[in-house]
């Protein structure tokens, strides 16, 4: 069986943006309008000489009341399938309250965790992610999964932990 990464978060953090930085190329699908993602797209992946496989997670409604708990429920799911969880959070905006209760599932995996401060575009922006230690998941790891800024330091992390 091939090692599993399951990237989760709310929506418009830039998981998907971010399945694609891994892959190499444009195959999750990325919107504006948070909610396209289908509830788990898995694509074969590797970095390194090492084969894995990436799963994007979503589905969820726009505006849909029960979003806390959909975005905690794929958090679940990906501590009883996945060998690495990668949850993304938007470094430009801080911890939400969404964020925060994907957090509280994922403080007691015994799935290793890596926390991601995405859209961090500049070296500027990296004084953001300070603030993400509050999660409770350790040291918020600055990418910028648009422009590819701290994608390899990542995947390095990704795979010593696979
Ligand atoms: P998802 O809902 O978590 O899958 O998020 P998407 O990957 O669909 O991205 C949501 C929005 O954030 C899109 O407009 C992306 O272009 C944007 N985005 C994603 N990653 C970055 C980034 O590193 N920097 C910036 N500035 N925008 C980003
Ligand atoms: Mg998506």
């Amino acid at each position: 069986r091939v090692s599993e990464v399951a990237i989760v978060g709310r929506p418009n953090v830039g998981k998907s943006t971010l399945v694609n930085r891994i892959l190499g190329r444009r195959e999750a699908v990325v919107e504006d309008i948070p909610g396209v993602t289908r509830d788990r797209v898995s694509y074969s992946a590797s970095w390194s000489g090492r084969r894995f496989s990436v799963v994007d997670t979503g589905g969820w409604e726009p505006d849909a009341k029960g979003l806390q708990q959909a975005v905690a429920a794929q958090a679940e799911r990906a501590m009883n399938t996945a060998d690495v969880i990668v949850v993304v959070v938007d470094a430009t905006v801080g911890a939400t309250a969404t964020d925060e209760a994907v957090a509280r599932v994922l403080r007691r995996s015994k799935t290793p965790v890596i926390l991601v401060a995405n859209k961090v575009d500049s070296e500027r922006l990296e004084a953001e992610t300070a603030s993400l230690w509050s999660l409770g998941l350790g040291e918020p790891y600055p990418v910028s999964a648009a422009h590819g800024r701290g994608a390899g330091d990542l995947l390095d992390v990704i795979l010593a932990k696979l």
